[in-house]
């Protein structure tokens, strides 16, 4: 009887798992396996938000396997020593896993397949990108920094991959590896229990990622073009923690969305450019491959000189940002839907973003880390994009001189400012035409003035920008 071990990690899901499928081919019979190495993987720590998250989708896997008579085996510690631990008391000959990109999984990964390739057949596959880092190249071979023309190429060479084939079967040996309960992996935070309001606003796992997609293609894409920008609409599809945990796959969205173009033509544009957002996804995970060395360094190295305040300078104004305290309006509604919902609409991230890079002149580093903890779909790859894209320093960049002006914004993007009200309530009863306005001294809200004046602080950006050359 051949036994063979199928370590889940960011693909919590068993449709298009192609670790999973090519197990259930080769093996008589399966070890699902998820090893929690926080604790001897201190460089690349999951947030608390994205911990809390995982609980749940491991409990919906759990469910999903006990359907087709499996366990999950739940483990601690070193990928390796587990591994092995687990091949030793099975007599697993097979171990199957679907490929990560950050640098220290990578590396990671291929010491882990270097050491058991001696005792055992090891095999990755492609779970979670349309395409693979290496697929995508210019005529130079060298990799793309620009995101229209390597999304070119990618639609040039097809992205409605056929879907991998759901396992033949998932049956466990006579006798498994001994496995921690859930509970003992502590995912979830101990008192107090913030996680409890901000999971409520989600459902989690392989099939709640599916009805979601499925809500929106039918509710929300067919004016996604317009309302994604729109935070204070249901305008975009809310996929991105379930495609960080894997428990739907972009392949997955890509063929649903190919069926809608078909059924929907009127909806054709609308679905391109959510295809394309998906797309920003890939890059993201492409130049995190490409480029190791932004998850803490600029892209653009000019930025290493750049003049960020130091952290005794800026430590009261962070955590003002942090909190939701900043006197603006819509960067304290995003502030505060991230500490309650563990997400932010991405017009806002821009704009908080911006506001704590350019305005508070913090650097981007530490917007990502605050991100990383509170953000359940905090992901390395398009984190460390989103901050550099904005900040100013990454691949595609915005324009150093375009400092998004929360005021403007906000007028723009919550026209009624009912987002802001939803977050913000203590400015539920002012007038909707300067809903977006920082408070002026002397008026009575119970809402605080604003950190910085805009007009100085856009100035003091561009003198920063201006003393390492950058125009
Ligand atoms: P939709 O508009 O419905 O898009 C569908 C999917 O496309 C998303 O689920 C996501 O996977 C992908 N996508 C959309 N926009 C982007 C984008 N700009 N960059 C990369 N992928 C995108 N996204 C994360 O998943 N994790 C992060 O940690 C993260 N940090 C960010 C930090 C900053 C400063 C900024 C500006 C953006 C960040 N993003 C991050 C990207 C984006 O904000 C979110 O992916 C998006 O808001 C998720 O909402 P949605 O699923 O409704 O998106």
């Amino acid at each position: 009887m051949s036994i063979g071990i199928v370590w889940f990690r960011a693909d919590l899901r068993l449709s298009d798992n192609p670790a999973l499928y090519a197990a259930s081919q080769s093996c008589d019979t399966i070890i699902p396996v998820f090893i929690d190495d926080t604790h001897s993987n201190t460089l690349n720590p999951l947030g608390a938000a994205s911990r809390a998250w995982l609980h749940h989708s491991l409990q919906q896997l759990q469910h999903s396997l006990a359907q087709h008579g499996s366990t999950l085996i739940l483990r601690q510690g070193s990928a390796l020593e587990t591994l092995s631990d687990i091949i030793k008391s099975s007599g697993a000959t097979q171990v199957f896993w679907n490929r990560l990109y950050d640098p220290i999984s990578t590396q990671r990964d291929t010491q882990i397949k270097q050491t058991l390739s001696t005792l055992v057949s090891v095999q990755s596959f492609n779970s979670s990108l349309l395409f693979e880092p290496w697929q995508i190249l210019k005529a130079d071979k060298s990799p793309y920094k620009v995101f229209t023309a390597y999304w070119k190429q990618v639609l040039q060479q097809g992205i409605n991959h056929p879907l991998t084939p759901n396992p033949l079967h998932i049956n466990p040996p006579p006798v498994l590896p001994h496995s921690l309960k859930l509970n003992n992996l502590q995912l979830l935070p101990s008192k107090p229990r913030w996680d409890e309001a901000m999971m409520q606003h989600w459902q989690v796992g392989e099939a709640a990622a599916h009805q979601q997609l499925e809500y929106f293609l039918t509710h929300g894409v067919a004016h996604y073009s317009i309302n994604r920008d729109r935070p204070d609409l249901i305008g975009t599809s809310k996929l991105s923690p379930h495609l960080h945990f894997g428990e739907l796959s972009p392949r997955q969205i890509i063929h649903a969305t190919t069926h809608y173009k078909s059924t929907h033509p009127e909806w054709s544009a609308d679905l391109l450019k959510f295809e394309s957002e998906v797309g920003w996804r890939e890059f993201g995970y492409y130049l995190l491959y490409h480029f190791p060395q932004t998850t803490t360094e600029p892209l653009d190295q000019r930025f290493k000189q750049f003049p960020w305040r130091s952290p005794s300078e800026y430590a009261a104004d962070l955590k003002r940002w942090q909190q939701g305290t900043t006197g603006f309006p819509i960067v304290d509604a995003g502030m505060r839907q991230l500490w309650q919902t563990g997400w932010m609409h991405n017009r806002v991230r821009m704009i908080v973003a911006s506001f704590l890079t350019k305005n508070l002149l913090i650097p981007w580093q530490a917007g990502e880390a605050w991100f990383r903890d509170t953000l359940v779909d905090a992901d390395l790859a398009s984190n460390v994009l989103g901050w550099q894209w904005t900040a100013g320093c990454g691949a595609d960049a915005a324009p150093y001189f375009r400092i998004f002006n929360p005021i403007t914004q906000g007028e723009k993007f919550d026209p009624d400012g009912a987002y802001v009200k939803t977050y913000v309530p203590e400015l539920k009863g002012r007038n909707a035409k300067v809903i977006h306005a920082p408070r002026q001294l002397g008026e009575h809200y119970a809402y605080p003035l604003p950190i910085v004046d805009l007009a100085a602080s856009r100035a003091r950006a561009l003198a920063a920008f201006d003393a390492i050359k950058i125009k």
